[in-house]
């Protein structure tokens, strides 16, 4: 049997930090690893699986799509990207006339970038503290936090950063700003919700400035809160929209849904891709939207909720906050979250960081009530872990002391 993690080790490029686990194979809400053992998905694949693994709608659609066309490029017209385009659009509502579709959801914020500049004929944007928009140049322009900038810059355009959920924002968006990008929750910046009308503020000072709100629903779109686009009760007629990770089931994919106004903008030619809309990723798209029912939504707000009232409930210091809406969930922790986190794979239950002291959650939308029982439990047994591992230092640093 190959070693497949010595083999990536000495053959990928090492990009990514490592969880020390080769997985085989997924199921429902489990991932199952080499050695056959189970683990609870509390994290979607970094927010991809939103259906779980080999959801039969999604397994028997691309099943079905291969079978009769695999890859079609953009200047052929194709039922499939055509109907999936019109359901997405009709789902999404709120005066979205047009979809570009992209392939990963750095590429749709490119895109959505682009998009304002010509829209607008300004390079100016505004961006947020603790905000992830993106590894590729212009999303990296976008993103906020010297790790990921420092060796590039200077980077695209001019990107101001304003504090995330404050008026600051507000007052730097003027006539020469060709956008303003947001998350409706931020994600990786550690699970934070905006106060209020923060987003509808920000859709107004862009309309007053003629400047483009793009609303980057990469990680709280497609019903992750609850509603299929997190920021449609504050901006319900957005100008752009950005999607990604569990768009297509799986299938690499992004997507811009653009107002018919900002899309007369775009000259034909200007941003293409190869791969954008292809038909596996189509067929994917359309699978999902047929889960993702008015009815299917609201259980997915019911679960976030018991499950947020659920962590509540564990009684330790370690917990700062547990915050989130729907199936997004972070717990702000005092400890070290990558310990935590290498606690809770120990008990079997994968969790992702989000921002410096955060462990997200970000399940499948099919979590049973049993399964988040589940890793609360090990949530619970890993910060008892934690605690009785400061306890024991911290009665050996007093035996030091006293000899
Ligand atoms: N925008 C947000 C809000 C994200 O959470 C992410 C990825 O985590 C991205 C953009 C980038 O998406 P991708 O990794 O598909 O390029």
């Amino acid at each position: 049997m190959i070693d497949a993690q010595r083999l990536e080790a000495l053959r990928l490029l090492d990009a990514y930090p490592r969880r020390g686990l080769t997985i085989r194979r997924g199921e429902g809400m489990y991932l199952e690893d080499d050695r056959g053992r189970r683990f609870l998905d509390m994290m979607s694949n970094y927010g991809v699986s939103i259906l779980g693994h080999n959801h039969p709608a999604i397994v028997e659609a691309l099943t079905e799509q291969l079978r009769t066309l695999g890859s079609l490029h953009g200047s052929f017209a194709g039922e499939i990207r055509a109907r999936a385009a019109a359901a997405l659009l009709d789902r999404c509502g709120g005066g979205l006339g047009k979809v570009f579709f992209a392939n990963s959801g750095s590429e749709a914020n490119e895109a959505a970038l682009k998009f304002a500049v010509l829209a607008t004929g300004r390079k100016r944007f505004v961006a947020f503290r603790n905000g992830f928009h993106g590894k590729t140049l212009g999303a990296l322009s976008a993103t906020d936090g010297d790790a990921y900038r420092a060796p590039f810059e200077p980077l695209l355009w001019q990107f101001a950063f304003a504090p995330y959920g404050g008026a600051e924002g507000l007052e730097m968006i003027d006539d020469r700003t060709a956008g303003v990008i947001v998350e409706p929750i931020q994600g990786e910046g550690g699970v934070r919700i905006p106060p209020p009308f923060f987003l509808a503020g920000l859709a107004k000072a862009c309309a007053v400035s003629g400047a483009v709100l793009i609303l980057d629903e990469i990680q709280t779109g497609l019903g992750r809160t609850g509603r299929f686009l997190a920021s449609s009760a504050e901006v319900p007629e957005p100008d752009i929209v950005t999607l990604g990770k569990g768009l297509a089931g799986g299938v690499p994919a992004g997507a811009v849904l653009l107002s018919e106004r900002i899309s007369r903008a775009i000259p034909r030619k200007i941003h293409t891709s190869t791969f954008g809309g292809n038909p596996l990723a189509a067929a994917g798209l359309l699978a999902v939207l047929s889960v993702l029912t008015d009815d299917f939504l609201q259980r997915i707000e019911c679960r976030g909720r018991a499950l947020a009232e659920r962590l509540r409930a564990v009684a330790s210091d370690e917990i700062v906050d547990i915050r989130g809406k729907g199936l997004m969930i972070g717990a702000e922790v005092r400890s070290e979250r990558d310990a935590i986190l290498r606690l809770l794979q120990r008990e079997r239950v994968l969790a992702i960081p989000a921002g410096p002291g955060v462990v997200r959650f970000l399940p499948p939308y099919i979590v049973e009530e049993g399964q988040m029982e589940d890793a609360v439990r090990a949530f619970e047994a890993a910060l008892a872990a934690i605690r009785r591992d400061r306890e024991f230092s911290a009665a050996e640093g007093a035996g030091c002391a006293v000899s």
